[in-house]
């Protein structure tokens, strides 16, 4: 078991930073998440624990060593691809125990690993079965069985569920949370969906662009989004964020958004005074924006909106809505009675508002 280090590191391919500069301490047996549009570098970043890409600068760590110059078959770390990887002319048990006998290992020490994985798996029946005869779920039982067997100090995972329907990715996501529960190893697991990095990770690793744009725990990120485009990238539907102004009149705060469709006064800001007059992106969660002022504490700013489309999802609604141009979404109560298309006044919570710089897009 061990933790990992990533010490100002960046990879280049001929001229392009995929990665820059990334600095990341991982702990030992947590369960870190990598997550991040298509193209940001996380399976960069992955292949390079496991010393399939070689870095261009920076150091790595496991478990203390620096790892730069050590070979993947030395470093003890064991990686499950989206595609399974398995071979295809082997039995499932042939496939756990392949990366064992190559070792060299004895048969009955084999068996015995081999038993325990398909045990912790729940794969006993199939270990008899060739890849084509298991579904996509099952294949990627397996793949991860081989894993399990090599009693690796890290586990690395590159998007394992994405081949899967969205109910087996479901059932899947519980099944590796389990399995971390049990072998208590420290896992890397490189996902783009948020969804997946909200419910599996201790800590998510938002990357964009090759750099890392927050690391904390998913409901921090929820919560407390660094910069505009972790606020966009946790959520779904995303934060809605509306462009405009800080303005002060008569001593009192409020922004305005830029075609003066909506205004919402601001208490208790003390940092938004100093941008008074200035460029500001409103964020608010679709959660946050209520059909009715809800009886309570919270202050609201109301929202007149053309309603274009409700999506019904059963146990909740999604009302999508025009603000003068702008997308708006907000999630409703099931039993919300809206036909669109319609104009309505929504109410946004101004507690729940996030607000970033217009330059930088930091949160302020
Ligand atoms: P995805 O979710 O699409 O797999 P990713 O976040 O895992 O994306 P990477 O595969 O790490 O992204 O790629 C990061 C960037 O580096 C991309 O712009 C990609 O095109 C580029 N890249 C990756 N591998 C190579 C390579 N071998 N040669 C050149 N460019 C590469």
């Amino acid at each position: 078991m061990a933790g990992i280090k990533f010490d100002r590191v960046s990879k280049y391919f001929g001229k392009m930073a995929a990665i820059k500069e990334v600095s990341l301490e991982i702990q030992d047996k947590e369960f870190l998440v990598l997550v991040g549009p298509s193209g940001c570098g996380k399976s960069t970043l992955l292949r390079m624990i496991a010393g399939l890409e070689q870095m261009t600068s920076g150091s790595l760590y496991i478990g203390g060593q620096l790892v730069n110059n050590l070979p993947p078959k030395d470093r003890n770390i064991a990686i499950v691809f989206q595609n399974y990887a398995l071979y295809p002319h082997m039995t499932a048990y042939d496939n756990l125990a392949f990366g064992l006998k190559i070792r060299g290992m004895d048969k009955k020490s084999i068996r015995e690993r081999v038993m325990e994985a398909a045990r912790i798996l729940d794969i006993e029946p199939l270990l008899g079965r060739k890849p084509k005869a298991m579904s996509g779920g099952q294949r990627q039982r397996v793949a991860i069985g081989r894993a399990i067997v090599r009693n690796p100090k890290v586990f690395l995972f590159d998007e394992p569920l994405s081949n899967l329907d969205a109910k087996l990715r479901g059932q899947m996501r519980l099944e590796i949370a389990r399995l971390h529960q049990k072998l208590q190893t420290t896992i890397v697991y490189v996902t783009h969906d948020q969804v997946e990095a909200m419910t599996l990770g201790h800590r998510i690793a938002v990357i964009e662009q090759g750099e890392i744009q927050q690391v904390d725990t998913p409901q921090n990120l929820y919560n407390y989004p660094k910069n505009r485009f972790v606020a966009g990238f946790i959520g779904s539907p995303p934060m809605n964020f509306i462009e405009g102004t800080i303005e002060k009149e008569q001593g009192v705060l409020f922004f305005q958004d830029q075609q003066k469709a909506f205004r919402a006064t601001i208490t208790g800001r003390p940092a938004l005074e100093p941008y008074a007059g200035k460029a500001v992106t409103l964020g608010i969660r679709p959660e946050h924006i209520h059909t009715t002022p809800v009886k309570g504490g919270a202050h609201y700013a109301p929202l007149n909106v053309s309603i274009q489309l409700v999506e019904r999802l059963g146990h909740e609604s999604f009302a999508f809505a025009t603000l003068q141009g702008q997308s708006i979404a907000a999630r409703l109560n099931a039993e919300e009675e809206i036909a669109p298309p319609c104009t309505l006044t929504l109410f946004a919570t101004l507690e729940k508002m996030h607000f970033f710089n217009g330059q930088t897009g930091a949160a302020i």
